[in-house]
């Protein structure tokens, strides 16, 4: 490809809302643009990049025994109410909901469980065409509610999904391990640095998931890691370092803290640790049919995870509750609710567990009590870890290890569906004994795009992007010193054709463009390889090859074909 005849163009500065390096290098190399707030253009560049980034990923897929399909983008209203998502998702609004000329309902795609599932009704009705695993790669819409980062969290973006049915647990999770192989081998392959960590999977499937994070300072996610265990932060289960609690056996007393509603002002109030303070917190648990409160207590020191919380109450999620509401619910307010005597639902954090002589609020206003014990003064709540786990806390999963904590930007995400689907939407198929049964599936998915802008974001310098290899949209970038001098131009000519009938990718820079220039393009643009054609070669048959990483060395035109063969195994 010649330079001079591409749609391209490279820029100094990059857009304002790009915030991250990776973000801003593919704007300043022009391989992306903005059209609107999270939805965004691939430049003729880019698309080879996001070929090559497909070819590996179907390659690895194929390896495994995944097949490739495309499913269309707009799907049914009906779909998506028998397996009853529509409410919910229309609920969240990050689904676009659209209408036909007739008025008929449909949504893009956000993900593709229930077309999938539909897709492979009546038509896999065997126990004998089991395990099947079908995959696409196209484009999801997520109204997302802070689009960031360019393709790391847009509106549309590419999503690599794949399904595996299956006619037993067991070939549900061969299909897990496969797809998780293949997740490896692309990342390997990618040369990135990765973790898969645990993850939550909510109420669906077996509970068994994971995530793949790419690690990176940028990265949404927090990844805490413990010896060979590693979790999402949302997930990791942690036992937080114990407080001595004074053993002194004095009666509880209630004392007075007006005004004070928040638990800083009250440990700062009090003048003692904070772990002496139980602090409590009431939380809307939202149910699919109904909305209930709970408080819920933890050393005052530590704070909740709430996705603990909502899996432990088995809801669709839980919200901190207002202070009308507390009100409502607890008849006490905000800052002075506590276990004993408390009207609602009182669960506790294990870090409350061994709380004695502690303070806590005395569910009337202005009131605390303190030389609180459990059992004497109060019963005690059932215990469970709701704790938000940070680096230094014990894994109690891993002995004697602490976690810790790196940022992970989740490229793909495994898990086992189970039957939801397939029983929602009558995908049944007969067992060996003749009966029908629901097909346990699993799903699979990867961010085409958040994975390319998360290799930049590993991969990059203060020259512009490293690509790797593997994915590079060209191998090598050639360009003579000087275009205005014939010969110069004339031998790169040579030397492009004769790259190309080797088979190498090659961008031939022919701009007439100072070297000094174009040498900036070509590091921004972050080719493996940059070969320069200049006096040298007129006088000695040499040639400038310069690594985007790595020094520089001359060789002989004699030698070029050893050194492809060397390099690129051509
Ligand atoms: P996140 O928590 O980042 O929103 P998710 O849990 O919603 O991700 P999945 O529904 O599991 O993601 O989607 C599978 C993969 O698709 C993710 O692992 C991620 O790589 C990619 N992905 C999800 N949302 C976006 C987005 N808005 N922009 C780009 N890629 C995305
Ligand atoms: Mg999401």
């Amino acid at each position: 490809m010649r330079l001079s005849q591409l749609f391209f163009k490279t820029f100094k500065e990059a857009p304002h809302d790009a915030d991250i390096p990776s973000h801003q290098l593919l704007e300043r190399a022009g391989l992306i643009k903005r059209l609107a707030r999270g939805h965004y253009t691939y430049t003729p560049i880019m698309m080879r990049v996001l070929s090559k980034m497909k070819t590996i990923i179907r390659e690895e897929l194929e390896k495994e025994g995944a097949q490739e399909v495309l499913m269309p983008i707009m799907q049914p209203k009906s779909i998506w109410e028998e397996s009853g998502r529509w409410a919910a998702y229309k609920a969240e609004k990050l689904t676009y909901i659209i209408q036909d000329r007739d008025e008929n309902e449909y949504c893009l795609g956000p993900t593709h469980e229930e077309a999938v599932t539909s897709l492979v009704k009546n038509w896999i009705t065997s126990y004998k065409q089991l395990p099947m695993n079908l995959y696409q790669i196209s484009n999801k819409f997520r109204d997302e509610i802070r689009p960031r980062f360019g393709l790391m969290r847009s509106k549309e973006f590419f999503m690599k999904d794949a399904y595996s049915f299956c006619a037993n647990v067991e070939q549900m999770q061969e299909q897990y391990q496969k797809m998780r192989r293949a997740y490896q081998k692309i990342f390997e392959r990618l040369g990135l640095e990765y973790v898969i960590v645990q993850a939550d999977s909510g109420k669906i499937g077996d509970g068994k998931s994971e995530e793949f994070q790419l690690v990176a300072d940028v990265g949404e996610d927090s990844v805490l890691i413990a010896g060979d265990l590693a979790f999402n932060s949302e997930k990791a289960p942690c036992t937080p370092k114990d407080f001595k609690y004074p053993k002194h056996n004095e009666a509880i007393e209630k004392f007075s803290t007006p005004g004070i509603k928040t638990i800083e002002e009250q440990v700062k109030f009090v003048d003692q640790p904070s772990q002496m303070m139980l602090k409590t917190l009431i939380y809307k648990i939202v149910y699919e049919d109904k909305t209930e409160f709970a408080a819920v207590g933890i050393r005052a020191d530590r704070e909740i995870n709430t996705v603990k919380l909502t899996n432990y109450f088995e809801a669709l999620e839980v919200e901190l509750a207002s202070e009308q509401e507390i009100k409502k619910a607890t008849g006490s307010e905000i800052g002075f609710i506590g276990p004993i005597k408390c009207l609602i639902d009182f669960v506790a954090d294990n870090t409350c567990r061994n709380m004695h002589n502690f303070m806590c609020g005395a569910n009337e206003k202005d009131l605390h009590f303190k030389n609180v014990q459990w059992k004497r003064d109060c019963d005690e709540p059932t215990f469970y870890d709701f704790c938000q786990a940070k680096a230094g806390d014990q894994c109690p999963l891993a002995q004697g290890e602490v976690y810790e904590e790196k940022r992970g930007i989740e490229v793909g995400h495994i898990f086992n569906l189970g039957n939801k689907y397939s029983t929602s939407l009558e995908a049944f198929y007969q067992t060996e004994n003749g009966k029908p049964e629901a097909l346990l599936m699993g799903c699979f998915g990867l961010g085409v795009g958040r994975c390319i802008q998360g290799a930049v974001e590993q991969k990059y310098d203060e020259k512009g992007i490293i690509w790797p290899s593997e994915i590079a949209p060209f191998q090598i970038l050639l360009t003579p010193v000087n275009v205005k001098d014939q010969d110069q131009m004339q031998a790169a000519e040579k030397i492009y054709k004769q790259l190309q009938e080797m088979g190498l990718e090659v961008l031939f820079d022919d701009r007439k463009e100072r070297l000094g220039f174009k040498l900036k393009d070509s590091d921004l643009l972050g080719m493996p390889y940059k070969m320069i054609i200049g006096k040298n070669f007129l006088s000695d048959k040499e040639i400038e090859i310069e690594p985007r990483q790595g020094d520089k060395a001359n060789i002989s035109q004699d030698y070029l074909k050893d050194w492809i063969e060397e390099s690129f195994g051509a």
